[in-house]
């Protein structure tokens, strides 16, 4: 018999009888994460893209609302589903996405996060006023931002063929989005993804055991497994495949021009510690058909063309991911008290956070600028700037984010204050585009095979040069390392380069306090960085404390 009603002796507590909530902070929504970011906003007027403020504060104000963070905590905590055959049994490969996953893409395709920029003219600003872009929704959810950084990076491999360019561009530029599935040529708006990584190597591409075979009509049949492949509901795939001539890149569409399916078979979901808004598919092809992308043996080199433009996002998305969690932070200790005292107020936890905002500012000034070579086309420098910046500020992203889950104390490692999700997520972007190690050796074969670019870098660098004898001494210390050009010493020559450069920029553009407790805590003899916390003890903690703190 069922319990009746009154047989039920227990009854909700009213919150009174278990005692009021104090000494908790309000939600951190409805804040402008613009608008406590002055390293933001300088960096987007420096690198040339002023006039996008306007419009970054519009996405700015998107990104900080109650709305958008909900979407963002719904499509992490509803990962995708995959749907393999359809209830008669037919093969539909097809992933289901929760509607806050559509908002999100909707959100960053409108808002023109993705391919936008490449239409534009060199030296216009529009790669900084995106990157900016990418910064803040990067703050909102990461696991969408995968395809938008993905898409973006397609489009200067694409023009490997000015055919294949000329054909799907526009709709990789569409500020339109448009899920689901349909031939490429008829769709309003189109996301590409990477298909790479096979189950014996992912950085060793050379590796690659999935074949393409030349058909009569010039295109290519693809058969063979690949164990990463994102967002694999995208439209088009640059795909790394062994044809006769050698490792050749291959466009694959999800939908042939004939409204039919290709042969890509999605086998399973990848089941991650983080990212887990975004589908990551284990896909088997079945001679599926594709066309041939840049000269046939030299797809590692068009790929990365690609793998390139996906690290500076990389870049940014970790640097995003940083300024979150310390905007977490800093809100946090502004209205939590401990002792009596707010935790703000505290001159330990204003060095725990002072120190983050640091990093924080560095990597924002280090994104920024890389975007700004890209926009005015500085080859030489990206070439060595870019993989030495994806080193260190990814490589920074999860000790930072560790440190400002704890400044919330137990709270933090609850799911419910959000900052379990970004914890997840800092270690991603060391791994993909080119892991620690294997970015690091990227650094020393720039060094080693194309001069130029650690000369660019070093004039980049010098720029600063005699504005602060513990930079000089660090600079000294590069340059020591660069002759050197030991393989194992590789991760230490990235982190330098990037380190200098971060330095430089901050000592050029960066308010005193910011720039001096970076330089005297950053360049010291004894290692880069200890824990957080541990700035010198001129360090002006509390108006750097300030500088950062949201505004709601
Ligand atoms: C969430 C997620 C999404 C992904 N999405 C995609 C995608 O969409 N498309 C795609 O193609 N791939 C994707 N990947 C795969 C990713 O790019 C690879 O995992 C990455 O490139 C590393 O390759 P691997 O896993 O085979 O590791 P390995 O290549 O086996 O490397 C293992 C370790 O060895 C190190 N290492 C390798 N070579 C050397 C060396 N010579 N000296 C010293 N150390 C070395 C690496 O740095 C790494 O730490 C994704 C991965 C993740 C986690």
């Amino acid at each position: 018999m069922l319990p009746t009603a009154r047989a039920c002796a227990y009854t909700l507590p009213h919150v009174a009888e278990t005692g009021g909530v104090g000494n908790q902070p309000p939600p951190l929504s409805g804040f402008d994460p613009l608008a406590c970011d002055p390293a933001l906003a300088d960096a987007v007027h420096r690198e040339g893209a002023g006039d996008a403020l306007p419009t970054l504060a519009s996405l700015a104000e998107v990104v900080g609302s109650a709305e958008a963070r909900a979407h963002a905590r719904l499509a992490d905590t509803h990962p995708p589903v995959l749907r393999t055959h359809d209830r008669y049994g037919r093969r539909v490969d097809d992933v289901e996405l929760h509607p806050s996953w559509h908002w999100l893409m909707d959100t960053s395709v409108g808002w023109g996060l993705h391919a936008t920029p490449w239409v534009a003219p060199a030296g216009s600003g529009a790669h900084v006023a995106r990157a900016a872009g990418f910064y803040l929704m990067n703050q909102l959810e990461n696991g969408h931002c995968c395809p938008i950084s993905m898409t973006y990076a397609a489009v200067p491999a694409l023009r490997h063929d000015a055919e294949l360019a000329e054909r799907f561009e526009p709709g990789l530029r569409a500020q339109h989005y448009d899920p689901g599935p349909g031939t490429p040529d008829g769709k309003a708006g189109l996301l590409a993804g990477m298909s790479m990584t096979e189950v014996q190597g992912g950085s060793d591409l050379p590796a690659v055991a999935t074949r393409a075979e030349r058909a009569a009509d010039g295109t290519y049949r693809v058969t063979g497994r690949k164990w990463f492949t994102s967002a694999p509901c995208s439209d088009l795939f640059l795909t790394l495949a062994l044809a006769p001539d050698g490792p050749t890149c291959i466009v694959m569409p999800r939908v042939l021009p004939d409204g039919n399916r290709n042969g890509m078979h999605l086998l399973r979901l990848k089941d991650k510690l983080g990212n887990r808004a975004n589908a990551s598919a284990e896909v088997e092809y079945t001679g599926a058909v594709g066309w041939r992308l840049g000269e046939e043996g030299r797809g590692i080199a068009t790929v990365l063309t690609m793998v390139t433009m996906t690290r500076l996002d990389c870049v940014l998305g970790s640097a995003g991911l940083i300024r979150i969690a310390l905007s977490e932070a800093a809100h946090h200790v502004a209205y939590r008290s401990a002792f009596g005292a707010r935790l703000a107020d505290a001159p330990l936890m204003q060095a725990v956070v002072a120190d983050l905002a640091l990093e924080s500012e560095a990597a924002t000034a280090l994104g920024l600028r890389l975007a700004g070579a890209v926009d005015r086309e500085e080859r030489e420098l990206l070439r060595l700037a870019l993989p030495a910046a994806k080193y260190l500020v990814c490589k920074r992203a999860p000790t930072v984010v560790a440190e400002a889950l704890e400044c919330l104390g137990g709270d933090g490692y609850v799911e419910d204050s959000g900052l379990p999700r970004l914890y997840r997520e800092a270690p991603l972007n060391s791994i993909q585009a080119g892991s620690g190690n294997v970015t690091a050796l990227d650094v020393l074969r720039a060094i080693t095979r194309e001069p130029g670019s650690a000369e660019a870098v070093l004039a980049e660098i010098d720029e600063a040069a005699g504005m602060d004898a513990w930079f000089d001494r660090g600079v000294q210390e590069l340059r020591t390392e660069l002759r050197g050009r030991e393989e194992r010493r590789a991760r230490r020559l990235a982190e330098m380069l990037a380190l200098c450069l971060q330095g430089s920029l901050l000592l050029r553009y960066a308010p005193d306090d910011v720039a001096s407790a970076f330089v005297s805590s950053r360049f010291l003899p004894d290692g880069p960085w200890r824990t957080a916390g541990t700035l010198p003890a001129e360090a002006h903690t509390e108006t750097l404390l300030e500088r950062v703190t949201p505004v709601r």
